[in-house]
């Protein structure tokens, strides 16, 4: 299969595993670029509607789901987050390596829906790690944070599902692990059709 379409990646990570910093460094790479999501989420503070995502009302979340706008959403801690159709189409067409930051459940919906995705789980080199992150954030409570903490270990038993782990403890070595993985998945077969072609053609 020849394209030029841009790859689809799904990249999931429980909450506090260094996935935003980590995301940052790869969107310096102006191949990729990252999916805006909708959600029902309150801002934090120094997130932008239209930047960090689109926050909705609930029932404007529910209208687009009525509408079929959505490519997947999810319940996740009380809020809805959804993947825009609008959001991930234009722009692999355009040749971008699409980037959906979503959670488990989403995930596996895009697992059925476009199998071609290349599916990366991102997880913190430990659980106590994981919550001295979180809470160095200072964005949450107590009570949020040990809900997140608890929601990241039911998350980390779905990383089997994905296609590549990568253990997020140094940022330098889980982002150039990404960019390992997606130099391997451009060589494989069903994108390199071409190659053998070339290598016969100067015998
Ligand atoms: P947060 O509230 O920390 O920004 O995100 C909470 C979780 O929702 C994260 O695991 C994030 O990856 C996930 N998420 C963000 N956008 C989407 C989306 O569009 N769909 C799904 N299924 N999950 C999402």
């Amino acid at each position: 299969m020849k394209t030029n379409n841009g790859r689809l990646i799904v990249f999931s990570a429980p909450s506090g595993c260094g996935k935003g910093t980590m995301l940052a460094e790869i969107l310096k790479n102006e191949d990729y670029c990252v999916s805006v999501s909708a959600t029902t989420r309150q801002p934090r503070e120094g997130e932008t509607d239209g930047v960090n995502y689109y926050f909705l009302s609930k029932g404007d979340f529910l209208q687009k789901v009525a509408d079929s706008e959505f490519l997947e959403y999810a319940e996740y801690c009380d809020n809805y987050y959804g993947t825009l159709i609008s959001e991930v189409d234009g722009k692999l067409s355009e040749g971008k390596n699409v980037i959906l930051e979503i959670e488990v459940q989403g995930a596996m919906k895009i697992r059925e829906k476009r199998p071609d995705a290349v599916f990366v789980f991102i997880a913190p080199p430990s659980i106590s790690e994981l919550r001295r992150r979180l809470r160095k954030r200072g964005t949450e409570t107590e009570e949020v944070i040990e809900k997140r903490v608890s929601q990241a270990a039911g998350e980390l038993s779905y990383a089997e599902k994905y296609d590549y782990v990568i253990v997020n403890d140094d940022l330098d070595d889980a982002v150039s692990d990404f960019f390992a993985v997606m130099r391997a998945e451009k060589l494989r077969t069903k994108y390199s059709e071409n190659t053998i072609n070339e290598v016969l053609k100067n015998a």
